[in-house]
């Protein structure tokens, strides 16, 4: 049976595609966001992570760790060692604050097929469905492709939230059973994009180019980092790029929020997420206005 490794699925999601959602997030990203609002997602496997704030000191952890993998840290409160990790998550259960949690659990498709049929009902009313977000699902390729499948098969309407940065050959196998996808573009120059989020851009917008071709609804998503891709510049250039491709039902702006900063400290995962101001409204509005003179209206949210 086909499994995979998700970390969240949230009900009656209203910002994950239309109508009313259930969204299944995988685990495992190929891309490094700067401003990642949900690092979890990025490891692949399933990984221990820390809330400091909760942590009421018992030492529970540390002497039950069977290896000295985890240990004090006056810096972060716990250091945690992966090299000597036996994965017994012995600590984790003997934690009585939930200050070390684990991220990620093993689900079969039908484990995820039954959760998201309880919506059913709703999702028929509202014109909504199942999102596959993350990360970036195509990354457990098998199980996105079963868990499309398997809703399709279901009558369930499905939304594939990707990057983009994934073979063709992969995205093409995906298509019969994608009703819409959300496609994020970050930066229309390669090399800034390289440096944003880890890769460069051109597989990304020749497999936007191909999704248009072949004729599938495209909701792209902008995310709208102040200082780093908010330049007249960068959204005159993604405005130019998009006007043209008839899929696109829907180009909506996904401004920054500082949510990834208050997300579980991750121990494999040190790297720092941007702690910025979230964009003004009016900057928004400034936004908007330079990509009107490009694309319909009506499509910008
Ligand atoms: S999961 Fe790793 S860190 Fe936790 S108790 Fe087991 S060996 Fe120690
Ligand atoms: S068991 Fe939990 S509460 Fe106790 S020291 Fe470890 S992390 Fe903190």
């Amino acid at each position: 049976m086909v499994s995979g490794i998700v970390f969240d699925m949230q009900r009656f999601s209203l910002h994950d595609g239309p109508g009313i959602r259930t969204t299944v997030f995988f685990k495992g990203c190929p891309l490094r966001c700067l401003w990642c609002h949900n690092p979890e997602s990025i490891n692949p496997k399933i990984e221990l992570a820390f809330y400091k704030h909760k942590c009421i000191g018992c030492n529970s952890c540390v002497n039950i760790c069977p290896t000295g993998a985890l240990q004090n840290s006056e810096r972060d409160g716990k250091s945690y060692n992966i090299e000597h990790c036996q994965f017994c998550w012995k600590c984790v259960k003997v934690c009585p604050s939930e200050a070390l949690v684990l991220q990620g659990k093993v689900v079969s498709i039908d484990e995820v097929l039954e959760e998201t049929s309880k919506d059913i009902p709703f999702y028929k009313q509202s014109g909504g469905g199942v999102t596959l977000s993350g990360g970036e699902p195509t990354f457990q390729f098998d199980f996105c492709f079963h868990l499309l499948k398997g809703c399709k098969e279901i009558g369930i309407n499905t939304a594939l939230d990707t990057s983009g940065f994934v073979s063709w050959e992969k995205l093409e196998v995906l298509l019969p059973f994608v009703d819409i996808f959300l496609y994020d573009i970050k930066h229309m120059d390669s090399g800034e994009h390289k440096r944003l989020t880890g890769v460069s851009n051109e597989i990304i917008l020749e497999n936007l180019f191909k999704l248009n071709d072949a004729g599938k609804d495209i909701e792209v998503r902008i995310p709208i980092i102040p200082g780093y891709n908010d330049s007249k510049e960068n959204i005159t250039a993604i405005s130019r790029f998009i006007a043209n491709l008839k899929s696109i039902k829907k180009v909506k702006l996904l401004p920054y929020h500082k949510l990834g900063l208050s997300k579980p400290w991750l121990f494999n995962n040190r790297r720092g997420i941007l702690d910025l101001e979230p964009p003004k409204k009016e900057d928004l509005e400034e936004i908007k206005s330079i990509m009107r003179e490009y694309i319909d209206k009506e499509k910008i949210y």
